[in-house]
C-alpha cells in the first residue's frame, strides 16, 4: 500500500505492505482523511512530530477485514475512527477524565494514520456511519467531537453572546455548535476575507476583519459596552487570547480552543481576572462526545461541506500540504477511490 511518512523534516510516499491485524482490530480502508493544523505545524518544522510515522488523525473508512475479538463491526461497514486511544487503568480514566489518560496514544501521531491507502485500527476507537453521509464528511467526526467537548466544557447559555476568534475549519465548527447549543450572536474575528465569508455564509451574527477593525470597539457597539458573555480562542496563539480575553464581560467565560505554540506567553493582570471574576480554561481532544459528533453530522445539524474547502489524492499530499500552510483554507482533506 502508499503510505506518506514523516521523516526526516518531510513527508515521504512510500510503498509498504499492508498493515496485518491483531485480534482487536480492524483493517480500513481509507476512505477520507483530513490534514489537521497540528499535521501543518509538524510540517511546516513548528512542532515535533514522531519520526517514521504516518500521520492523519481525522479519519473515515471501509472495513476490509476484523480480527477475531471484534465486536459490532463487520466487513463492508463505514466506520469514522477516534484517533485517541487511553488505557483504562491510569488516575485518570478510571475517574472518567479519560482525554487526560497518562498513558493517551493516538492513531497519526503516535502510531500510523490515515495518510494511507489502509490503516489498521482497535475496533473500540470506530464509530460506524451510514451512507446517507459521504465519507468526507464523517472524516470530520473527531474535529467535531473536539469542538463539542469545547463547547459543553465552557458551558454557553440560551442567549449568551459568543465570540469566536479564528474563523479556520475548527472556528467556524465551534460557531454551529455554539448556535446549536443555544448562543444569540456569534461574532467571528478572522483575518482572511474568504474566511469571513463563509463564516457569514454558516449564520455568523457579525466578522470583524483584525487587521483593518478595532475589534474591541465593535464588541462594545455589540454589547451595550459590557462585553461578551463567552469568549472562544480557536487560533493557537497567545496574542489572540490576550484579545480574547480582553473582550470579556465581568463574569464572562474564556475557552482556549486553539493549540498555541509552547514558546507563546501571555501577561494577564491578575486583578483583572478577580475583580471581574472571569473564568478562563482549556479544552483537549474528545472525551465521550465522538457518537453525538457523528449525530450531529448524520442528521446535517452542522454543515460540513462548507468547511471542507480542498481535496486532494493521496498522490497529491505534498500540494494538499502547501495549500493547508497558505493559511486561505479551510479544511484541506484527502480523498481516495472506492
Ligand atoms: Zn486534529
Ligand atoms: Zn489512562
Amino acid at each position: 500500500m502508499l503510505g506518506a511518512f514523516w521523516k526526516d523534516g518531510r513527508i515521504q510516499l512510500e510503498e509498504v505492505p499492508t498493515p496485518s491485524i491483531e485480534k482487536d482490530e480492524v483493517l480500513i480502508k481509507v476512505l477520507a482523511s483530513g490534514i489537521c493544523g497540528t499535521d501543518l505545524h509538524v510540517f511546516a518544522g513548528k512542532a515535533y512530530g514522531k519520526e517514521g510515522i504516518i500521520r492523519g488523525h481525522e479519519f473515515s473508512g471501509k472495513v476490509i477485514a476484523i480480527g477475531e475479538k471484534v465486536k459490532g463491526i463487520k466487513e463492508g461497514d463505514l466506520v469514522a475512527v477516534d484517533p485517541n486511544i487511553t488505557c483504562g487503568y491510569c488516575y485518570y480514566c478510571r475517574r472518567g477524565e479519560i482525554h487526560l489518560c497518562e498513558n493517551l496514544r493516538a492513531i497519526g501521531v503516535d502510531v500510523n494514520g490515515g495518510f494511507a491507502e489502509y490503516c489498521k485500527v482497535p475496533f473500540k476507537q470506530l464509530y460506524s456511519f451510514s451512507s446517507n453521509i459521504s465519507p468526507l464528511e464523517a472524516a470530520m467526526m473527531e474535529p467535531v467531537a473536539c469542538a463539542l467537548h469545547g463547547i459543553e466544557k465552557i458551558g454557553i447559555k440560551l442567549g449568551d453572546s459568543v465570540l469566536i476568534v479564528g474563523g479556520g475549519a475548527l472556528g467556524l465548527i465551534l460557531m454551529q455548535l455554539a448556535y446549536i447549543h443555544g448562543a444569540s450572536k456569534v461574532v467571528v474575528v478572522e483575518p482572511i476575507e474568504s474566511k469571513r465569508k463563509v463564516a457569514k455564509e454558516l449564520g455568523a451574527t457579525y466578522v470583524i476583519d483584525p487587521l483593518k477593525e478595532k475589534v474591541d470597539e465593535i464588541i462594545k457597539d455589540l454589547t451595550q459596552g459590557r462585553g461578551v458573555d463567552v469568549g472562544i480562542e480557536a487560533v493557537g496563539k497567545g496574542d489572540t487570547v490576550k484579545l480574547t480575553i480582553e473582550n470579556m464581560r465581568r463574569g464572562g467565560r474564556v475557552l482556549i480552543f486553539g493549540v498555541a505554540p509552547l514558546s507563546d506567553y501571555i501577561a494577564i493582570s491578575p486583578y483583572e481576572i478577580y475583580s471581574k471574576e472571569l473564568t478562563i480554561t482549556g479544552s483537549f481532544v474528545n472525551p465521550y462526545t465522538n457518537s453525538r459528533a457523528l449525530a450531529l453530522i448524520e442528521e446535517k445539524r452542522i454543515n460540513i461541506e462548507k468547511i471542507i474547502s480542498h481535496k486532494f489524492s493521496l498522490r497529491e499530499i505534498e500540494k494538499a500540504i502547501l495549500t493547508g500552510l497558505s493559511g486561505e483554507a479551510l479544511r484541506v482533506i484527502l480523498y481516495f477511490e472506492e
